[in-house]
């Protein structure tokens, strides 16, 4: 009993504790047979017995298997023993392993519980902003209505006038209000391609509106006046230095190509473009401030500046491609109501002449009605940054 509760201990393994007591077993049973049988032989020794003895040997065999058996159990002992402690060791990092899982376990609950919350809070979000789409779909319903109500006062109006027999008011006010518009402007003309971009605004029977200033061309306003575009003016000289030195500076130079437009035109064209656009920065080495103030200041004269919301960026080197001009155009337009495309109006700019039908094509595939810009449009601006 002792014996198998001492043999557990050692080992742990049960078929190496049964083989052991059965190793002990066999041995102490081969033992008591040695001894009984040394007794035996001891008790009737002869001399003759003896020589024979000499021969044979067998205490001397017994010895070598008792030795043998011990030896055994010595190299089982050592090997269990070994065995036991990579055992007991394999049982510590199996225990530290479980340890290090419980607390990954116990950390992932602890973020899952975190993300829900997290969840909770977003989806109250964005209950409220669904609440809100909703308040604001409803205004968006309310200013339809409106829109569509003056729409219909306004075409009465229209029909009034008409039958007064008084001027008809302006053909492209209306779908400013109800319609996508695009407004094709061109800067820096009129040049040597003027006469190409009139062709093609007829072919299309659309309107645009030229800015322009004091070039060897200006005689062709004549015929941009006369074709329903709009005559806008973009100072005399667009030389920077010149123009941005001072308010008296630009209104002069601004009033010099409007006295030269009217040698043409019976017309007072009001409605203009700063060169570099209201938002432009280079001002600021002329005088600081020098944007804000006109942006103001031509207002008070009755002037209407507008800027531009699409870039064609056909002034960023000469004969951009059509390609690329295209991909300006559809990148930027065709995103709002209105769209003012900025374009250029100069004998080097033979790429915009080309790319003008994709354009004016891409924007009536769009559903944009074309108008020219007036004083009653409203103002699309950059925001002043000097
Ligand atoms: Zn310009």
């Amino acid at each position: 009993m002792a014996l198998s509760i001492f043999l557990s201990k050692i080992f742990p393994s049960p078929f190496l504790k049964n083989f052991v007591g059965m190793v002990y077993f066999w041995s102490k049973r081969v033992y008591n047979i040695y001894i009984t049988r040394k007794r035996d032989v001891s008790a009737v020794k002869t001399k003759s017995y003896k020589k024979k003895e000499k021969h044979t040997r067998p205490d001397r065999a017994m010895r070598w298997v008792l030795f043998g058996v011990i030896a055994f159990l010595a190299v089982a002992l050592v090997c269990s023993a070994i065995f036991g402690v990579v055992t007991a060791n394999k049982n510590k990092q199996l225990t530290a392993s479980n340890v290090s899982q419980q607390q990954l376990i116990s950390q992932y609950e602890q973020s899952a519980a975190s993300t829900d919350t997290l969840l909770k809070e977003q989806q109250s979000k964005i209950t409220d902003l669904e609440s809100k789409t909703a308040s604001q779909d409803n205004a968006i319903q309310e200013y339809q209505q409106d829109i569509s109500e003056i729409t219909s006062n306004y075409n009465k109006l229209v029909q009034t006038k008409k039958q007064s027999g008084s001027t008809a008011a302006p053909k492209y006010a209306i779908s400013a209000v109800t319609e996508k518009t695009c407004y094709l402007t061109f800067d820096d003309g009129p040049s040597d391609n003027t006469l190409k971009v009139l062709d093609i605004l007829k072919q299309y029977n659309v309107k645009a509106t030229f800015f322009v200033m004091g070039t060897g061309k200006l005689s062709y306003v004549k015929r941009i006046h006369e074709e329903g575009h709009t005559v806008a003016l973009h100072t005399y000289s667009h030389t920077y230095s010149d123009i941005y030195r001072s308010q008296k500076a630009y209104f002069d130079d601004l009033n010099r190509i409007s006295a030269a437009v009217k040698q043409y035109i019976d017309v007072d064209p009001k409605v203009i473009r700063f060169p570099g656009g209201s938002s432009n920065t280079v001002s600021k080495s002329y005088c600081t401030g020098i944007m804000t103030a006109l942006s103001q200041e031509t207002l008070n004269q009755g002037y209407v500046y507008f800027d531009w919301n699409v870039d064609s960026t056909d002034a960023s080197g000469n004969n951009v491609s059509v390609s690329k001009i295209m991909h300006n155009i559809k990148t930027y337009g065709g995103r709002n109501k209105q769209d003012v495309v900025l374009m250029h109006d100069t004998g080097s700019k033979n790429t915009t002449v080309q790319a003008l039908p994709q354009i004016i094509e891409y924007y009536i595939d769009k559903g944009y009605t074309f108008a020219p810009l007036t004083t009653s449009t409203p103002q699309v601006k950059h925001g002043v940054r000097n």
